[in-house]
């Protein structure tokens, strides 16, 4: 029988601070799984530091190192899938480049899938290590995201998590090329698992993600999981339509038994902001999805590849 082979996928942007620690620290927590051999697939998603070479020299000096190289920054989900379509391994584990997640957890991740599940999770027993806002902002998400989505996304997973070959196969075919990882993950479903851990903060360097990041990354996973936000305009217009109807008649009646009176001008302009205000988000939400339509319809690739470094790739192409 042959040994598993286990590959890590690791996005880096910008992260020469972590890249020594890294190494240092997952290499050893790798070979401790003396069941498995592993490969780590490093993906540097355009950093303008010294990532790139770091990466270099360190596929040289280990040959389970590769690094593939992107032509630009792409963002972690694009980074993230190039790293899956490039991963070799029986066996796939996504993996920041900041160690927030503990090696030691891939341990775990392993022995439980060797119970015979397809994915195992790896939950984050609480989130203290993030800021109140955050905590705060991804609660909200998920609860949103859940209650408008069919697919939900387990809470306090990210995605560091193990998945079969089969799994990662099945990602990768999946046509789309506006991609939240998150969901996808979901929405390919298999048997799963989870193990729970304790998260830590960065060992280097600052996230990537800004608030107005997050909030983009929230509308991406909504609108790519749900038509609610579309739908729920018909049923807004028809509220509307039914309240109109029933002041008209109300009005209609008053006069008849009052007489005419002259109607006040602030309501009619109150009113009249109102309903614009609200026609305007209605179309910003049409656009939203409109928008989505146009980027998916030109079939661009989700990243381009500049260079491939280490094992068996040939280093002068
Ligand atoms: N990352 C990336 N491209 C980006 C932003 C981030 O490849 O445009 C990588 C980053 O280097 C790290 C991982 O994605 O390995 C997670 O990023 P970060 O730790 O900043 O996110 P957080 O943990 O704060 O959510
Ligand atoms: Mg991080």
């Amino acid at each position: 029988m042959s040994r598993t082979l286990l590959s890590l996928v690791v996005p880096f942007y910008n992260e020469e601070d972590s890249i020594p620690v890294f190494f240092a620290q997952v290499i050893p927590a790798l070979e401790a799984i003396d069941t498995v051999d592993f490969e780590i697939v490093c993906v540097n998603d355009g950093s303008k530091d010294r990532t790139l070479p770091l990466l270099v020299n360190a596929t040289q000096i280990d040959a389970r190192v590769r690094a593939i190289d992107l032509s630009r920054n792409f963002g972690k989900e694009a980074a993230l899938s190039a790293g899956l379509v490039e991963a070799r391994g029986d066996i796939v584990v996504p993996f920041d480049a900041d160690l927030q997640d503990p090696p030691e957890v891939i341990a775990q991740l392993v022995s439980k899938w060797r119970e015979g599940f397809d994915v195992v999770l790896a939950k984050r027993a609480d989130r203290s290590s993030d800021s109140y806002m955050k905590r705060q902002s991804a609660g909200g998400f998920y609860r949103l995201h859940n209650k408008l989505a069919d697919v939900k996304i387990p809470e306090n997973v990210g995605d560091f998590r193990l998945m079969t070959r089969e799994v990662v196969d099945t990602l990768n075919a999946l046509p789309e090329s506006r991609r939240f990882m998150k969901g996808l993950f979901a929405w390919v479903g298999f048997r799963t698992a989870e193990v729970t851990y304790v998260r830590h903060a960065r060992v280097a360097g600052t996230t990537k993600f800004s608030g107005w990041k997050l909030w983009n990354f929230a509308l991406e996973g909504i609108t790519s999981f749900s038509t609610v936000p579309l739908r729920m305009w018909t049923y807004f217009g028809l509220l509307v339509a039914v309240s109109a109807f029933l002041y008209a008649a109300y009005l209609v009646i008053r006069t008849m038994v009052r007489g005419i009176d002259v109607p006040g001008y602030a309501s009619i302009f109150v009113s009249l902001l109102f309903f614009s205000g609200v026609q305007m988000i209605g179309i910003g939400v049409i656009g939203e999805y409109i928008g989505r339509i146009y980027l998916e319809s030109k079939r661009r690739p989700l990243y381009v590849i500049r260079r491939r470094y280490g094992n068996d790739s040939s280093e002068e192409s």
